[in-house]
């Protein structure tokens, strides 16, 4: 922990590993700030799929995600975002150096500016936006689990959902993101890796809590 006592946590792992809904409990049971910083490549999907700006557009995908990070600071309804094209149009907009430097800034300085701390989820906290955070958490479980709950959360939204179409293309964005990614997907050295594979949301709430308490 930092000498103001202030606390940088930094969660990161693959889609539907349960890493999402860890690090907002985490959030609001700490009284911590909260970045999904997923949400910040959506949104910048959500935007390049409404202009009809296609993947090889870079030119313009820059220029949209340039605007955008002016504005981020801005609430915004992320249940909105939360649907597979944008979650596959937010990988590949992902694969572009531009677009992440646009995004660092805000992310390093909603870390920088919390006051009492500051939890962030999303794939290269840990190794590129935060390296000096207080805790690191890399969450993970068995494609065919993360398949499974992410088949089961469509479906409860009223989404059709076939668990092997979920599956299919889990693996592309998977191997997107760890093309991309490369090693900075992987574990860091200093990480608490959490494999979720069987374990209950509470039950990785309860670990990752203790880890927080004990280094307090
Ligand atoms: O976590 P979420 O599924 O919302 O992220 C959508 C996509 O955004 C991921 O598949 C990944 O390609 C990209 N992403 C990223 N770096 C982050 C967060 C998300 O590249 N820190």
């Amino acid at each position: 922990m930092t000498d103001t006592q202030k606390i940088v946590i930094a969660i990161d792992g693959p889609a539907a590993s349960g890493k999402g809904s860890l690090a907002r409990t985490l959030a609001a049971q700490f009284g911590y700030d909260f970045l999904d910083t997923g949400a910040l490549y959506r949104r910048v999907a959500l935007k390049c799929i409404e202009n009809d700006i296609k993947p090889e557009e870079i030119d313009k995908i820059t220029t949209v995600s340039a605007d955008l990070s002016q504005n981020l600071h801005e609430k915004y309804d992320d249940s909105t975002l939360r649907n597979d094209k944008i979650g596959d149009m937010a990988s590949i907009v992902a694969q572009i150096p531009q677009i992440r430097r646009n995004l660092d800034d805000f992310q390093r300085n909603f870390a920088k500016s919390a006051k009492k701390g500051a939890v962030l989820d999303g794939r290269d906290i840990g190794t590129v936006i935060c390296p000096e955070a207080d805790i690191k958490f890399f969450i993970t479980a068995s494609i065919e689990k993360r398949a499974e709950r992410r088949t089961l959360e469509l479906q409860s939204r009223g989404i059709e959902a076939k668990q092997s179409t979920v599956l299919a293309e889990m693996r592309e964005r998977d191997l997107r993101d760890s093309i991309r990614l490369n090693e900075h997907l992987k574990p860091d050295h200093d990480c608490h890796v959490i494999d979720t594979s069987d374990m209950t949301p509470q039950e990785v709430l309860d670990t990752a809590t203790k880890i927080i308490k004990d280094r307090s």
